[in-house]
């Protein structure tokens, strides 16, 4: 199934939690969950019994929603994640962190992940000194993210660099040249997605 592409905020009043799709308007009084926290529809206010299955599902939907990615793509990731030796639902969390367009996202080149991946796709950035548009593109420790050349001289970069947000622990940045590292594999602890991830491997593993 593709990337959904509907009303963003409806998915976060469907997992009746914030996931921070929408950049600053999530951290205003405008945000939807603080006055609808309900799932929408006609019946979103008398859902209330929830199976073993259901909670499963709700836990692959806010990961998959959170990183805005398709079910083929999830479910490819938790394969990989599967033969890594370790915690397969951290592993499966790591990998989706180390995508490129979360990545940029996290170094704080970008308000939201969807803002992430437009950039990427329009191939504003640069891996280890080579053009690269692939938002699923997989980082590892060391590598070097930086935004092209000619995109640093654009003034919306300019301004987006004056009003980034914190970086993640595990990225340096250097605003100065516009670029930055993945210096260490992000730990459970570091990754604010509040996600049971086990519900999610149990779903995976029928
Ligand atoms: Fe919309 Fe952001 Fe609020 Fe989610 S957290 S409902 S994306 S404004």
């Amino acid at each position: 199934m593709a990337r959904y592409t509907g009303p963003v905020c409806r998915q976060c009043r469907r997992e009746g939690m914030k996931l921070f799709l929408k950049g600053d308007k999530c951290y205003s009084d405008k945000c939807p969950i603080n006055r609808r926290n309900f799932p929408p529809g006609q019946h979103g206010q008398g859902r209330k019994k929830v199976t073993e299955y259901g909670m499963q599902l709700r836990e692959k939907q806010k990961v998959k929603r959170f990183y805005g990615i398709s079910e083929s793509q999830m479910f490819r990731a938790f394969e990989k994640a599967d033969k890594q030796k370790g915690i397969t639902g951290e592993n499966l969390l790591r990998l989706l962190e180390l995508r490129l367009d979360n990545v940029v996202y996290r170094m704080g080149f970008a308000q939201s992940r969807a803002e992430a991946r437009q950039l990427v796709t329009h191939g504003h950035f640069t891996v280890n000194g080579h053009k690269t548009d692939i938002p699923s593109y997989e980082l590892s420790v060391g590598d070097e993210i930086a935004i092209k050349q000619s995109s640093a001289k654009n003034k919306k970069f300019g301004q987006m660099m004056e009003n980034r947000g914190n970086a993640a622990n595990w990225v340096s940045v250097d605003t100065e040249q516009f670029k930055g590292t993945v210096s260490a594999e992000p730990s459970r602890e570091e990754l604010d997605i509040p996600v049971e991830e086990h519900l999610i491997v149990e779903l995976y593993s029928k």
